[in-house]
C-alpha cells in the first residue's frame, strides 16, 4: 500500500463525463489498496473566463479580489469529483485551500506555499480511507485571504501536498501522455521522454514548456518528490510507469546530449540606444525595473564604438512590456539614453540537456541549424545545461522543427 497524490488538469475534468472518468481512475488506485489524495484544476476554459471577467471590470483590479474570483473554478471541480467518487461508493471529501489549510505568503495572484497542515487529511486517510479531493491553485494567506499560485499552479499544489503527505509519488494526469522532447502539439515528430532529471525538467518548464508549472518542479526537486506526467485519456499500457518520470540524475541510465527543446512566446525585447558606456550604468537601468518587480531575462550590451555610448538590449515578460517602457521613459533624464525601441514579436527558443556539461559544440549546432533556415538570432543566453536564442515570433515553429532534427531527436 502506498500513499499517492493524483492531479488532474483542466482538460481532464473538462465536462461531467470526464469528471466521472477521473472518478473511475481514482477508484482503481483505491481498489489497488492505495491511500489517495486528488488535486483538481478548474474545468478547461473556466480560469481564463474568470480572469477575463476581472479584466473587463477593471484593468488595474485588486489582486486579492482577483484571487477570490479565479480560485472559484477549482472549488466547483473539487465538489463535483467528491460527488462522483461517492457515487462509486468511495468515501471522499472536498477541501478548499483554507480548509486544509495550505498557507501561502500574500503575493496575491502568484503566491508561494509556505506550509501545509496535513494532520486532518492524513488522519482520515489512515482511519477511514477517505479520499481527499483538494482544490488546486489556491491557498490562504496569513491574513486569511484566498490566494492563488499563478497560472498552472495546480501542479504546484499537487507536488506540495505530496511532499507534505510524504507520498510515494505524485502523478500529474494531463492531455498528453508524458513530457516530450518538445511540445508535441507543434512538432509532430516529438518523442516521449521516459525519464527526465529534475534539473532538465526545471529548465524545460522555466523556458516555457507548460506541461508542468516551474514552481512544481522546484518543489519536487527540493523535497525529492517522484513526479510522473501521464495521460488521463489513454489506458496505461503494461509498464509500471506509462508516462514520464521526473527523477534524480542517478536514476537515468542513458543520457542524451540534448534532452528537450522549449519555447516561449511570452518574451518582449527592449533596446536602449545610446546609453553612456561607464561603470554603474547597468545598475542604474535595472534598478528601477527591479523596484517595479519586473523580471529581466536575457541581456546583451553592445561593444561601444566611440568609447562613450553603447546599446543595451534585454527581454522582459510580454505582460510587463508596457510597464517597462513606462518605468524607463520616466527615468530617461537620469539614464541618459537616446532612444528606446521595443518589440513584442519575439520568441525564445531553448535547447536543454545535462549532457552539455561535458560536450562542446551544442551551441554551434544550434546556430548552424538556424542559419541554414535563414533565421536571424537576436539575443543569445546560456547556462550550464541550456542555450537560448531570441528569434522573430513568426519563426518559432520553424526553429523548433529545425533544432529537433539537428539534435537527432525526431521520432523514427
Ligand atoms: P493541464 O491542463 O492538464 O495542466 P497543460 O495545458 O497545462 O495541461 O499542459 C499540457 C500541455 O503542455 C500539452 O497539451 C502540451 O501542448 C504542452 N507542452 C508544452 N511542452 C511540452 C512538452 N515538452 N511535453 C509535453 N507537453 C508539452
Ligand atoms: N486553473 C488554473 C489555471 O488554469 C490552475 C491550473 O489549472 O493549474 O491556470
Ligand atoms: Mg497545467
Amino acid at each position: 500500500m502506498a500513499r499517492l497524490v493524483l492531479k488532474f488538469g483542466g482538460t481532464s475534468v473538462g465536462d461531467i463525463e470526464r469528471i466521472k472518468n477521473v472518478a473511475r481512475k481514482v477508484k482503481q488506485e483505491v481498489d489497488a489498496g492505495h491511500q489517495v489524495a486528488v488535486v483538481v484544476s478548474a474545468m478547461s476554459g473556466v480560469t481564463n473566463q474568470l480572469v477575463d471577467y476581472c479584466r473587463s471590470i477593471s484593468k488595474l483590479h485588486d489582486a486579492r479580489e482577483y484571487d477570490a474570483v479565479v480560485a472559484s473554478g477549482e472549488q466547483v471541480t473539487s465538489g463535483l469529483l467528491a460527488i462522483a467518487l461517492q457515487d462509486l461508493g468511495i468515501p471522499a471529501r472536498s477541501w478548499q485551500g483554507w480548509q486544509i489549510p495550505i498557507i501561502t505568503d500574500d503575493t496575491h495572484a502568484k503566491a508561494r506555499i509556505q506550509r501545509i497542515d496535513t494532520t486532518e487529511v492524513a488522519k482520515r486517510m489512515d482511519e477511514t480511507g477517505e479520499v481527499a479531493v483538494v482544490a488546486g491553485f489556491q491557498g490562504v494567506s496569513e491574513r486569511a485571504r484566498i490566494a492563488t499560485l499563478g497560472r498552472g499552479g495546480s501542479d504546484t499544489s499537487a507536488v506540495a501536498l505530496a511532499a507534505a503527505l510524504n507520498a510515494e509519488r505524485c502523478d500529474i494526469y494531463t492531455d498528453v501522455d508524458g513530457v516530450y522532447t518538445t511540445d508535441p502539439r507543434i512538432v509532430s515528430k516529438a518523442r516521449k521522454i521516459p525519464r527526465i532529471t529534475y534539473e532538465e525538467m526545471l529548465e524545460m518548464a522555466s523556458q516555457g514548456a507548460k506541461v508542468l508549472q516551474t514552481r512544481s518542479v522546484e518543489m519536487a526537486m527540493k523535497h525529492r518528490v517522484r513526479v510522473q506526467v501521464l495521460s488521463t485519456f489513454e489506458q496505461a499500457p503494461g509498464s509500471d510507469y506509462p508516462g514520464t518520470l521526473v527523477v534524480d540524475e542517478d536514476e537515468i541510465v542513458e543520457q542524451e546530449l540534448v534532452s528537450g527543446i522549449a519555447y516561449s512566446r511570452d518574451e518582449a525585447k527592449v533596446t536602449l540606444v545610446g546609453v553612456e558606456d561607464r561603470p554603474g550604468v547597468a545598475a542604474r537601468i535595472f534598478g528601477p525595473l527591479t523596484d517595479a518587480a519586473i523580471n529581466v531575462d536575457m541581456i546583451v550590451q553592445n561593444v561601444s564604438e566611440d568609447g562613450k555610448t553603447t546599446d543595451m538590449t534585454f527581454t522582459v515578460g510580454k505582460a510587463d512590456l508596457d510597464r517597462t517602457v513606462q518605468v524607463l521613459e520616466k527615468a530617461k533624464g537620469e539614464l541618459n539614453f537616446r532612444r528606446l525601441i521595443s518589440d513584442a514579436n519575439v520568441s525564445k527558443v531553448s535547447v536543454i540537456g545535462v549532457g552539455m556539461r561535458s560536450h562542446a559544440g551544442v551551441a554551434q549546432r544550434m546556430f548552424k541549424a538556424l542559419a541554414d533556415r535563414g533565421i536571424n538570432i537576436q539575443v543569445i543566453s546560456t547556462s550550464e545545461i541550456k542555450v537560448s536564442v531570441l528569434v522573430a515570433e513568426e519563426y518559432t515553429e520553424l526553429a523548433l522543427r529545425a533544432l529537433h532534427t539537428a539534435y537527432g531527436l525526431d521520432a523514427a
